[in-house]
């Protein structure tokens, strides 16, 4: 089915500049060689690879390309307290420096992360009003890991956050649920939201990666927000199938039972086969599959309306190939591209018994949460 889909990037957002680091735990000195190639993780040349193959396979040419304002200050402080925005802003202001862990930044980096979140409630806002069927935000930085106060996991404003206590103040959104398939925990967003019945947070991540040490499977909110937190760790090395039936035994009841009136997707790429920060083994038609799941969804409680936003995934060479799966599952247009490590990835698959423990695990959550 063609839809009315909606890409909203800027330029610009691929000039924020994460520093001098090979990959992102190795900072250049000492014994760590200065790289030859991107350097960070979180280099632009993956999101800016993965809109190029957009544009040379000609499915840009059936989208809505679109830019943004960037995000206001009164909405900033409805999610980031005072300090925390005045201490990012005189850094960036001064050339730069280190905000958080996994967050440092150069100069200007203030105004190109508004511009992140600006892309992000652009895509919230079209899609709720109509204009556009479905949409998704290129931002960067990412957003999924900060804190109101606190910068962490290269991400340094709340991206989905703040489009959403945007819209519902501005727009009447009601009940919005954000699932989380970067293969990171999405703690920025349950801590935001976590005593609030009015979003539902769902986060698919490898267990224990990041933060560090964390699973989070016990962890459903508080007070109103009782209920409303799912999180389904996964064992490392996860592959298609144990994403799929996480999707089909908990995500989609999850969804049903909570008739959200929006689907947002923390849309990280980071769980392929390739990602240098995780070790999944999904490829490009792994996220296609989920977004037709989510599209399923969206069209059954929310007349469709779903927004993707572009958090991780650090694969320069196989991003762009799950991006644009995405990207012609969200439009209903299948380009001539073909990924050319798909078959690779699907003989790497795991299989019993850790499929089967997986499983078990994913049954025992279900239970948990009375699905
Ligand atoms: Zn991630």
């Amino acid at each position: 089915m063609l839809r009315k889909t909606g890409f909203f990037f800027d330029e610009l957002c691929f000039w924020h500049n994460m520093g001098s680091q090979h990959t992102f735990v190795f900072p250049v000195g000492g014994w760590i060689q200065p790289p030859c190639g991107a350097g960070h993780a979180e280099s632009p040349e993956t999101k800016r690879r993965m809109k190029s193959l957009m544009d040379v396979s000609s499915l840009s040419h059936s989208l809505e390309l679109m830019s943004a304002e960037p995000i206001d200050e009164a909405t900033l402080r409805l999610v980031h307290t005072e300090s925390y925005l005045q201490r990012f802003k005189y850094l960036s202001d001064n050339g730069g420096g280190t905000l958080g862990s996994e967050a440092s930044l150069g100069a200007g980096s203030y105004e190109i992360a508004k511009l992140s979140a600006g892309l992000t409630y652009a895509a919230v806002k079209a899609v709720l009003q109509g204009e556009l069927d479905n949409a998704y935000s290129l931002s960067r930085p990412p957003g999924h890991h900060c804190l109101p106060d606190q910068a962490m996991g290269f991400c340094f404003l709340a991206n989905i956050s703040l489009a959403i206590e945007k819209a519902k103040e501005q727009l009447g959104l009601g009940r919005v649920a954000v699932v989380d398939w970067d293969v990171h925990h999405g703690n920025g967003t349950q801590h935001i939201f976590w005593q609030r019945d009015d979003v539902l947070t769902i986060s698919l991540h490898q267990d224990r990666c990041y933060p560090a040490g964390y699973s989070g499977e016990s962890d459903i909110g508080e007070g109103p927000g009782e209920g409303f937190n799912i999180n389904i760790p996964l064992m490392a090395g996860a592959g298609h199938d144990s994403y799929m039936y996480a999707m089909d035994q908990v995500v989609m009841p999850a969804l049903r039972r909570y008739q959200p009136e929006l689907i947002i997707i923390a849309c990280g790429y980071d769980a392929n086969g390739f990602d240098p920060l995780a070790r999944m083994q999904l490829h490009s038609d792994s996220f296609r599959e989920m977004t037709c799941k989510m599209q399923q969804i969206a069209d059954e409680f929310c007349h469709g309306k779903l927004v993707m936003v572009h958090e991780g995934g650090y694969s320069e060479a196989y991003v762009p190939f799950c991006g644009l799966a995405v990207m012609e599952e969200l439009s209903g247009v299948r380009t001539e591209v073909t990924d050319p490590a798909l078959a690779m990835l699907e003989l790497q698959q795991p299989r019993a018994p850790f499929e089967t423990l997986q499983r078990q695990a994913i049954d025992d959550l279900k239970q948990q949460l009375s699905l």
